[in-house]
């Protein structure tokens, strides 16, 4: 089941969903975006018995099975580009927040495990039930089975993005965020803007734990249009804190931050969408 299938929760909460769509050289592009996930289910028997027709709520906690959910989740904020031969790449909050690490303390975490230590009681239940409570994701995006997925070589043209072209759509929301109870912040957002010659996708995933380390996962989409693919560049940086010499307030803004922070990987894919 899919978030766009669950019924009800914006009948009864009555807030209206914002939508748009833009279509060009064949393609459409869209989003949906709206309001923020409830903390309690008022349904929860009906949600038990008719799990087809379960509120967001239920459908996120069931799903993920993380031991909590970052403090703001925005279930419908979702982004879809529609390529001419049908094909779709989407960005969405279930499918970024799946690639969240359950079950297992993973290398990603090592690097914060001196602080996750000195906590108190109140992740005790973490600590017995280990997840990946900075929420980091590597989410590249959501591909309809249609899409044949190679690495390449190629790169994205940066030239051509820094070229002052038109911004005929652009838009940019969030999925989800956490401040990590005040001890840095956790965050997942997404942008889009598409110009006469391509368009142009940012999928961030941006984590500070105050003190200790910073994490930036970037999912990149470049499509030039007179090109029959689409290439997707994937990468982690992510230091500790120490290793950066840089004034407290650069630590709020990833755009400069990243810059100075080392790669660790990268991953370089072509998308294509053969005709039916
Ligand atoms: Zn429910």
């Amino acid at each position: 089941m899919s978030v766009n299938s669950v019924k009800g929760e914006v009948d009864v909460q009555r807030l209206p969903t914002d939508a748009e769509e833009y279509s060009y050289c064949g393609w459409l592009f869209k989003y949906t975006k709206s309001h923020i996930l409830h903390s309690l289910c008022t349904t929860s028997e009906q949600c038990k018995t008719h799990p087809e027709s379960q509120c967001l709520l239920c459908l996120f906690t069931n799903c993920l099975n993380l031991p909590h959910l970052p403090e703001m989740v925005f279930p419908r904020n979702i982004l879809t580009i529609i390529h001419p031969n049908g094909g779709k790449i989407e960005f969405n909050t279930l499918d970024a927040l799946k690639k969240v690490c359950n079950g297992k303390l993973s290398l990603q975490v090592a690097c914060s495990q001196e602080w996750q230590e000195s906590r108190s009681s109140e992740h005790l239940e973490q600590k017995i039930k280990p997840f990946d409570w900075t929420f980091s994701t590597d989410y590249r995006g959501t591909l309809s089975q249609d899409a044949v997925v190679q690495s390449t070589e190629g790169k994205i043209d940066i030239e051509m993005l820094k070229r002052k072209d038109k911004i005929l759509f652009y838009h940019e929301m969030m999925l989800y965020e956490d401040e990590l109870h005040d001890n840095g912040i956790s965050s997942c957002t997404i942008k889009i803007r598409v110009m006469p010659s391509s368009f142009f996708i940012l999928h961030r995933f941006f984590l500070r734990v105050d003190g200790v380390m910073v994490r930036v996962n970037d999912t990149r989409v470049f499509h030039d249009f007179t090109k029959d693919f689409i290439i997707r560049e994937y990468t982690n940086k992510e230091c500790g804190v120490k290793e950066i010499n840089l004034p407290l307030t650069v630590f709020g803004d990833p755009n400069i931050l990243s810059q100075h922070m080392p790669l660790r990987t990268s991953i370089t894919e072509k998308i294509t969408f053969p005709k039916q």
